[in-house]
């Protein structure tokens, strides 16, 4: 599955794959938009394409592939193009090269091909997210607390802690982030819910806020980033909102 491609070399490409076999490979693609380049299709980004490397004395090259799944339908629509690109960001920052972790690229796969179809890219792309950090044992812990352990609907919470504190827990803390139970029954919905059925939660935008600044703060602490193509995501969201009013108005 190709993550990303950057220029190298003329017309080469250094591209980022997330293998099923090696996991995260770097390798260097070369002749890339020439006629009769048959590398071209596979360094477009998500791109699910039978690989195949030659161990060189730097990078790997690719030598040759046969693309099984192109995904066009993400390279044609920016929100899902955005979304697809943050879950690729998210493993290539968190993962080392030929680390494999089991399961993730099965679930990269079938999250690219739900968002290709889906009306829901926001829900689909927090259930991929929610999905990975407990892959990687790193998910927030939300229905009791961090603490102490008592049952919790609703609560602060705090992404030093990992998870949800209970009003006793929590005195004297500062900081932390107010959620709601119904945040908290969302978060759970989305990670409860089958990729497939996601269509169907009808969650309001004040909870989507929550949610949304949730794991942004969880992803931020835990894994010491900031995702740039959500950067990217708010900036179209804003201006498509400012478009919006602009014609209402
Ligand atoms: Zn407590």
């Amino acid at each position: 599955m190709t993550l990303v491609a950057r220029a190298f070399r003329g017309s080469g490409r250094m591209v980022t794959f997330y293998t099923q076999e090696r996991g995260l490979v770097e390798a260097a693609a070369s002749g890339i938009g020439k006629p009769g380049s048959s590398l071209s299709s596979a360094v477009e980004p998500f791109t699910l394409s039978k690989l195949f490397f030659a161990e060189g004395r730097g990078a790997d090259r690719l030598t040759q592939c046969r693309v099984i799944e192109p995904f066009y339908e993400l390279r044609h629509d920016m929100h899902k193009y955005a979304h697809a690109s943050a879950a690729c960001e998210l493993i290539m920052r968190t993962t080392e090269t030929d680390q494999i972790t089991p399961g993730l690229f099965e679930m990269l796969v079938s999250y690219l091909r739900e968002m290709a179809a889906t009306d829901s890219p926001q829900l689909l792309s927090w259930a991929f997210q929610l999905a990975y950090l407990n892959l990687s044992g790193l998910g927030p812990v939300m229905h009791q607390c961090v603490e102490c352990g008592c049952e919790l609907k609703s609560g602060l919470y705090s992404a030093e802690r990992g998870g949800l504190l209970c009003d006793r827990c929590c005195v004297g803390m500062e900081g932390g982030l107010p959620l709601s139970p119904g945040a908290v029954q969302s978060i759970a919905a989305i990670s409860r819910f089958h990729v497939t059925q996601l269509g169907r939660l009808k969650i309001t935008d004040n909870i989507k806020r929550e949610v949304d600044a949730l794991l942004r703060s969880h992803i931020r602490y835990h894994l010491d980033l900031a995702l740039k193509s959500e950067t990217f995501l708010r900036k179209l969201m804003a201006s498509e909102q400012k478009g919006a009013t602009d014609h209402d108005g």
